[in-house]
């Protein structure tokens, strides 16, 4: 252990999650238990030679209730106790973890530290659980600092299966295996085998070591995702699009942001583009990007007024408009800035 490791302390953020439930007796599914127990389910992380502190939240939820609320929440927590600690890790259930640490990566400006989401596929208390390993890498990681004693991966993460990746390149990608999560479009930031081997040319670093970290809680959530497939009916696409309450549209396209060309699909976005709404193309694949120059779909889509997504995840997409529709009531800002790469979420 290093000398900077030493004097390290983490603050552990524990929302819910498989990684921390247990069996219910009477209806035998899982649910949500007291955190205290889960350090008593890993005793090897007190065997670490820093301070880890905790702070569970109440209620602790399944993440598939997850609500902005929560990013909110956790935004501020860290901010307010960012100079007590070295890093933050955040135990949450991995169903929406991608989303929440996309949603993270934009709310928080100016980070030097690490946020490094884990969870777990199996409970923490079963016998061959991959809580323990992911918490324990996830703690290492937190605390590991470079040579001039900055942290070394000061980005919001998720740490999984003895991967590190940047939390808004990731999609979970499996319900069974260990491997839940990928970075499809995005190198992992560092892999722990027998040592932990860190990809420090993929890792952002900030341009001012000394920066204070702000916060942007204000978010704007006006937005539809509509997956794209064949037998669409000009009802439901409609209803999507035009909707009144929808400011954003995520369209989750075909290949490299393809679309049918029918006239009655085509119309329906134009009619969309004129109501003033602000459609992101975003592709249907794992891997790959948006490039509406290559087909006559694209192009089609393009010439709509639908902007690209890159190679973003949907994830993060949604997360960057609720973030930067939260800042601004100015859709040609929104969407000058979706084009722009803000925290890696985007190969640009
Ligand atoms: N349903 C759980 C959750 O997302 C699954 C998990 O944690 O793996 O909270």
């Amino acid at each position: 252990m290093t000398p900077s490791a030493q004097k390290s302390s983490l603050l552990l953020i524990y929302t819910g999650g498989t990684i921390g439930m247990k069996q219910d007796p009477d209806e035998l599914t899982l649910r949500p238990f007291d955190f205290s127990q889960i350090l008593e389910e890993v005793p090897e992380i007190r065997k670490f030679a820093f301070r880890i502190d905790s702070y569970t939240f109440d209620p602790l939820i399944d993440s598939s209730d997850v609500e902005p609320s929560l990013w909110q929440s956790l935004a501020e927590l860290i901010q307010a106790r960012y100079d007590d600690y070295d890093g933050f890790i955040i135990l949450h259930g991995t169903d929406t973890m991608s989303y929440s640490a996309s949603a993270l990566s934009f709310m928080l400006d100016g980070l030097t530290k690490p946020v490094i989401f884990t969870g777990s596929q199996l409970p923490i208390g079963v016998p061959r659980t991959d809580g323990k390993e992911n918490l324990i890498s996830a703690v290492e990681i937190a605390s590991a600092k470079d040579a001039e004693g900055h942290a070394k991966v000061p980005e919001v993460c998720i740490c999984f299966d003895s991967l590190l990746m940047r939390g808004n390149r990731t999609t979970k990608v499996n319900a069974e295996v260990f491997r839940a999560f990928l970075s499809p479009n995005y190198p992992p930031l560092a892999e722990a085998g027998i040592n932990i081997r860190y990809n420090d040319e993929a890792i952002r670093k900030p341009l001012d070591w000394y920066q204070r970290v702000s916060v942007n809680t204000s978010l704007d959530t006006r937005v539809a995702v509509l997956k794209l497939h064949p037998g669409m009916t000009p009802q439901a696409v409609r209803y999507f699009l035009c909707g009144p309450q929808t400011r954003a549209v995520i369209l989750e396209t075909y290949g490299s942001g393809n679309a049918p060309m029918k006239e009655w699909f085509l119309d329906i976005v134009r009619e969309a583009d004129a109501a003033g709404k602000i459609m992101v193309n975003v592709t249907q694949c794992l891997r790959g990007t948006v490039n509406m120059d290559l087909y006559a779909n694209g192009k089609a889509l393009e010439k709509a007024g639908v902007i690209p997504g890159y190679d973003a995840t949907t994830e993060s997409v949604l997360a960057k408009l609720f973030y930067l529709m939260g800042k601004s009531e100015d859709d040609k800002w929104v969407k000058a800035m979706m084009g722009r790469n803000l925290k890696g979420e985007i190969s640009k």
